[in-house]
């Protein structure tokens, strides 16, 4: 039963330490923890939002007095589909767009199609990976005349908002 007790104490992607404790407590069997280390470390899951799981300190931010003033944007990946999620720093009210890259040019039309709705945001809180570092994307920030602040992707928390 190996395999399924591991999978159910795995099952809310929780990190090593954690799966171990929480099966410590009801099984045991050699290489426990071993097993445990790698049934996590193989989990392609959490592989993939490996990024998002780097811990770091938050930075505070200061909530801005009006709506859709400061906005925050960046991927969300869900059953093998794109969304662009925006999120609005004085009412933390989201937006999602389906994508279908994202590339600068889809993802700059989905927020064309949000600052329609809402209008321009004064500040555009992302990371400086791709395609927020295209040339494309610093171009459109520019015409949209919106100030573009980047974050490096490898401290992804410190776009903490979105
Ligand atoms: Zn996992």
């Amino acid at each position: 039963m190996k395999e399924e007790i591991l999978q159910n104490l795995h099952s809310e992607h929780q990190g090593i330490t954690s799966c171990i404790n929480k099966g410590s407590r009801n099984v045991y069997w050699p290489n426990f923890c071993e097993d445990v280390k790698n049934f996590v470390n193989s989990c392609s899951i959490c592989q993939h939002h490996q990024r998002a799981n780097v811990k770091e300190t938050l930075l505070p931010y200061k909530v801005p007095s009006l709506p859709w003033e400061e906005v925050s944007i960046d991927f969300m990946y869900l059953q093998k589909t794109d969304y662009l999620l925006c999120t609005d720093y004085h009412s933390k009210y989201i937006e999602i767009k389906k994508l279908t890259l994202n590339t600068a040019e889809p993802v700059i039309s989905a927020l064309k199609q949000i600052f329609r709705t809402h209008g321009i945001p004064r500040r555009l809180h992302s990371d400086n990976g791709p395609p927020f570092d295209s040339k494309q994307f610093v171009n459109f920030t520019k015409t949209y005349d919106s100030e573009h602040v980047t974050t490096s992707p490898k401290y992804p928390k410190s776009n903490e908002m979105v």
